[in-house]
Formats: C-alpha cells, structure tokens, sequence
C-alpha cells in the first residue's frame, strides 16, 4: 500500500462514518491525487480555481472537486461547470457571481459561507451578522444553495483556544439554522486540528499534509 494510501486509511479509521474527508490536494501532482482515488477517495479540495479546474479537467469524472480557499469573482467561471462545493462564500458580491454562473451551466451550486472564527486578522470570514445578513439576501439566488459553514481555527498549540472557535462555530450553526434549515454543514478541522474539530461537532473535514505530505510552496 502506498503512503499516501496508508495515511488515507488510518484518518478515515479515526473519523466518524458521517463525517465527510475532504483530501485537501492542492500543490500535488496528479500522480498524488490517483493514489488516494485508487485507494477508493472521491472528494478532493484545491484553493485556486485554476489549479483545481486543469486537474479536473485530466483526472477520473467521478471525483467531487471542493473548492475550499478564498475564491475571486473573476474565477467563479473556472469552476461553475463541475465543482460540487465551494466553501469560502465570504461576500454578497461572490454568490451572486457564482449564481449567475451556475444559472448559465444549467446547475444550482453548494456553498458554505465563511465564518471568521480565529484571532489572526488577516484570515477571511463573516461575523454572525454579517452571514444572516448574506443568508437573508440569498433568497432570491435560484441557483445557489447555501447548506452550510465553513471556519479556520487560530494557528496555535493552545488546544482551548481551537476547541473554543470550534465549539463557537458549531453553536453559530445551530442559531442560524433557526432562520436557514438547510445549514446543515460544519467544514471545520485540518491536518493538525482535525481531531479537536470532530469532539466538536465538525461534519466535514479538510486534511491535506496529513495524507499527502507537506507542501513545498
Ligand atoms: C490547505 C488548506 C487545508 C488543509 O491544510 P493541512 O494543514 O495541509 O491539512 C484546509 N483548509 C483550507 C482552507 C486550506 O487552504
């Protein structure tokens, strides 16, 4: 078995059955992203869409495509066709665009909007009101779906400090499904916060180093 396979097969043993494994590929080579699709993975992430558009465009048609980093409007037209997830929906301006493109490839598209939950200032996200606010204007988008958050926790070693962003996400979710039932999802844990994600509640996690080895950026 390979590494890659191996570390696939012991993150999906330490996860729930219901929680969604996003194998976060991006900087990898195609060769990387066949192991763990031969290993039996099908949802894969990548934070640029054009990265992510060249290797859905040679790689198996089966595969769920995520796009989980910060997404430009001017790109949305890169992914509209194929991907199956986009999770960092952070302005009005982004899911009209992602509306209006889904609408011209026949297709209503999932999204997550983007919570900011960390301390760093630099990552990008919504307060809670912000993301009502996003939720209430939506409703006239026919063709995108909002079905959920998505958040980074502080790059920290303080286990409580993650656990508290996490938790904070979680509860944020369960008051905005009040006003949007169909939040559904919490896409929240990466390679080295994972597990302290799923203890609180994550239902979708987004591994990359943890399976494919550190990046060289
Ligand atoms: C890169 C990335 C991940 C995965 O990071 P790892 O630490 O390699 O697991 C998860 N989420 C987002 C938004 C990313 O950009």
């Amino acid at each position: 078995m390979s590494e890659i396979a191996k570390n696939l097969k012991s993150i999906i043993a330490s996860i729930p059955n219901q929680t969604v494994l996003v194998a976060v590929s991006k900087t990898k080579p195609n060769a990387s992203i066949m192991e763990a699709y031969n290993a039996g993975h099908r949802v894969f992430g990548e934070n640029k869409a054009q990265e992510l558009a060249a290797k859905a465009e040679v790689l198996p048609k089966d595969i769920q495509w995520h796009m989980i980093g910060h997404l430009q409007s001017n790109k949305v037209k890169y992914i509209a066709p194929f991907v199956s997830l986009i999770h960092g929906v952070d302005s009005l301006k982004l899911l009209v665009e992602i509306n209006k493109r889904a609408a011209q490839n026949n297709r209503i598209i999932d999204c997550l909007l983007q919570i900011h939950i960390a301390q760093e200032q630099t990552k990008f996200g919504l307060n809670e009101q912000e993301a009502l606010e996003l939720i209430e204007k939506s409703a006239d988008l026919k063709n995108v779906n909002l079905v959920g958050l998505m958040g980074m926790a502080t790059n920290t070693s303080e286990e409580t400090q993650i656990r508290a962003e996490f938790s904070g996400l979680n509860k944020m979710l369960a008051r905005l499904q009040k006003t949007d039932p169909s939040l559904k999802i919490v896409s929240m844990g990466m390679s080295g916060d994972y597990q302290i994600a799923i203890e609180e509640g994550s239902s979708m996690v987004r591994v990359g180093s943890a399976i494919f080895g550190a990046r060289n950026y």
